[in-house]
């Protein structure tokens, strides 16, 4: 398949690996922030294929992961006691554990929780059954929000009134500033996500180039794109640039959709936001605007997540708020793969295939000391 298949095969990428050998002669830390990514680098196998010198980090690219703990625990409190209310959610939110409980086993107590495949499944949920309140638990960056909006914009139109929604949606960029800012951590290039930056366009980028003269190459997903993405950033810190490129440009532009972009506007405002390990950053949530506050989940039903804590843990020491930051990697935490895995996780990192612990744990355990 064009622009696919030719982009699986880390053989043909043999002569890049070469040209990354050969300019690896110092060392670097480059993250990526999308959980697909960490994914694609993790199954490939491309971590072990690298130099000593590269140190690949994942960031906090899983949107499920980055949802703070006072947000999970105030969704289960209110799934838990609010039993004639049509709970919709994507899938990866059932098990991420709250600091008592999870969505799938208050599920189990007899809540009405839904899991659906796009918002969409939420809106025909409310069509389907008017007398009852559905609520729709939105969670992603960038590319999720214009999908949520649209689904907004249906039901107004509609005047369908049975239908809320509790955004938790986070904004990329600011997130980056925040790592960059950091002092625990040093970060030499991002490798930006396909997905989002193909919503928000690669320009969105130029603040990281501009003030914190870091490279950032925007990448696509299959293990080619990872590889040449590292060597972009790579000739871009030998050549003492510091610039935005894109190596995905079958899918992303430098001014991204247009669009997606304006609807997403139309319904969402950028707003002050809660982020598992990075705390509360400005401007990088999406609340509703004024337009369409009457879908709000938080207003209609009270949930106020300011009455709990952030713990920024699981049931036991979990370190996804580390892992989140790249403080750490997966198998650092002393509870990857022994107190947790994939069937008892015991921090979202794990819940989600795009969670980096559960990627790691897929692809990586064997390859380092446990
Ligand atoms: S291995 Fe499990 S407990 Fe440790 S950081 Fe990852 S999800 Fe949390």
């Amino acid at each position: 398949m064009k622009y696919i298949d030719e982009f699986k095969d880390l053989v043909r990428g043999s002569g890049i690996l070469k040209e990354i050998v050969r300019l690896a002669t110092f060392k670097v830390s480059f993250m990526e922030i999308c959980g697909s990514h960490t994914h694609v680098i993790c199954k490939s196998g491309l971590r072990a294929l690298l130099p000593d010198n590269i140190n690949l980090i994942s960031g906090p690219g899983c949107p499920v992961c980055v949802t703070s703990q006072p947000e999970i625990d105030a969704i289960i409190d209110f799934a838990d006691s609010n039993k004639d209310v049509i709970i919709t959610t994507f899938g990866d939110m059932l098990r991420v554990p709250g600091s008592s409980s999870t969505l799938e086993q208050v599920r189990a107590r007899a809540t009405d929780v839904r899991v659906i495949y796009s918002p969409l499944g939420a809106l025909s949920i409310a069509r389907q059954s008017p007398q009852k309140e559905v609520v729709l638990l939105s969670v992603g960056f960038e590319t999720t929000a214009p999908l949520i909006a649209s689904v907004l914009q249906t039901a107004q139109a509609e005047g369908i009134t049975n239908l809320t929604v509790y955004p938790l949606h986070k904004l990329t960029p600011p997130a980056m500033a925040v790592l960059l800012d950091s002092k625990d951590m040093r970060i030499d290039g991002f490798i930006c996500p396909g997905h989002v930056t193909a919503i928000i366009g690669a320009d969105a980028y130029g603040f990281i180039a501009k003030d914190y003269k870091r490279p950032c190459v925007v990448t696509g997903f299959e293990p080619l794109d990872a590889l040449f993405a590292i060597y972009m950033l790579l000739l871009q810190i030998k050549e003492g640039r510091a610039d935005i490129e894109n190596e995905y440009k079958r899918v992303v532009s430098g001014t991204g959709n247009a669009r997606a972009r304006a609807i997403m506007d139309h319904v969402f405002e950028p707003s002050d936001a809660l982020w598992r390990g990075l705390g509360s950053i400005p401007m990088s949530g999406l609340s509703l605007r004024d337009d369409y506050m009457g879908f709000s989940a938080a207003k209609r039903f009270g949930i106020d997540i300011t009455k709990y804590t952030d713990s920024s843990k699981g049931t036991l020491d979990c370190r996804c708020a580390d892992v989140l930051r790249g403080v750490i990697n997966p198998a650092q935490c002393p509870l990857f793969a022994t107190a947790c895995t994939p069937t008892a996780p015991q921090g979202p990192c794990m819940v989600s295939d795009e969670g980096a612990c559960a990627a790691w744990y897929t692809y990586e355990r064997t390859a380092v000391a446990l």
